[in-house]
């Protein structure tokens, strides 16, 4: 089969993110915003979790707003429940996603259904084009039997959560802005993964464990190694060959080009428009989790 990638895009940037709490003191890893790296447009936050200490995450995410982006949780292991102020409530399962679109805002938590035992995982924040800012909020949540996987010739495996595959497998996270590519990809040793990336699409790959290197079109190899994100230049596809048993992510979308103003949960155009939202915010206008729990105004 000839091969479909003509420029496989390299390496531009490697970067590790930063040990950090959010919510009520969940433990986690900022891999961006962070260092040098503020965003990837469309993305705009990666956040890792990973500890089998409660004491790391029990805690969870209280009543919290967003506005004017979508957040994507995916679970590698545990459980997260999730609430929010328009009666909304589900849990995320070990292998699930959920993707919600904010859009105008709801107030959510988002807590571990669990005790003790590991707890995995990502968000990943999207941003949202203008127009679609303030849209009904909605979400798309997928069991871990509703990602299709498919399985290459060389034992490479990909769960599709959103966008479609060289080989042709689509996932079921539909009609986003970003149009985004989300892998999950596990490698053997010594296998190779090429993918072809929409050419106008900002690419990274984030590697959950292992060693792998990236082919450039003069076959030079950069490596990268667990808990490394790797920001991939303009291309039409990645070459990855893995030097030991890999796992890794890799998200692509396509880049709004927009002006950002942000604070904390909001993302919007303009200043303007971030203090309207903490005065929607703070005037109730996004509602209530209903349950107890403690909810601070934001400032
Ligand atoms: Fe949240």
């Amino acid at each position: 089969m000839k091969n479909p990638i003509d420029n496989p895009r390299r390496i531009t940037r490697i970067i590790t993110g930063n040990e950090t709490q959010d919510g009520a003191g969940v433990r986690l890893t900022r891999v961006f915003p962070a260092g040098q790296l503020s965003m990837l447009d469309p993305f705009l936050l990666l956040d890792v979790f990973h500890s089998d200490d409660p004491q790391d995450y029990i805690a969870g995410f209280p009543p919290h707003p967003h506005r004017g982006f979508e957040t994507v949780t995916y679970l590698l292991a545990g459980r997260m429940r999730h609430r929010d102020s328009a009666g909304h409530s589900g849990v995320v399962k070990t292998g699930g996603v959920q993707w919600m679109t904010a859009g105008r805002g709801i107030e959510h938590s988002e807590m571990p259904e669990q005790r003790d035992g590991l707890l995995k995982g990502f968000q990943l924040w999207v941003n949202l084009p203008a127009a679609q800012k303030m849209a009904e909020p909605s979400y798309q949540e997928l069991a871990p039997e509703e990602i299709p996987e498919e399985v290459r010739d060389n034992g490479v495996k990909l769960r599709v959560i959103a966008g479609k595959t060289t080989l042709g497998t689509q996932g079921n996270i539909k009609k986003i802005a970003a149009d985004p590519s989300y892998f999950d990809v596990a490698m053997p040793m010594h296998a190779k993964y090429h993918e072809t990336i929409p050419r106008e699409h900002n690419a990274f790959i984030y590697l959950i464990s292992g060693e792998v290197e990236v082919l450039d079109a003069q076959h030079s190899a950069t490596r990268i190694s667990d808990g490394q994100l790797a920001v991939l230049q303009e291309g039409d596809g990645v070459k990855i060959r893995a030097l030991s048993d890999s796992r890794l992510l890799l998200i692509a979308g396509r880049p709004l080009n927009e002006p950002i103003a942000r604070h904390g949960p909001f993302v919007m155009n303009t200043f303007e428009e971030i203090q309207q939202a903490y005065r929607d915010y703070n005037n109730g206008a996004f509602g209530h989790v209903k349950v107890a729990g403690v909810r601070d105004a934001v400032a």
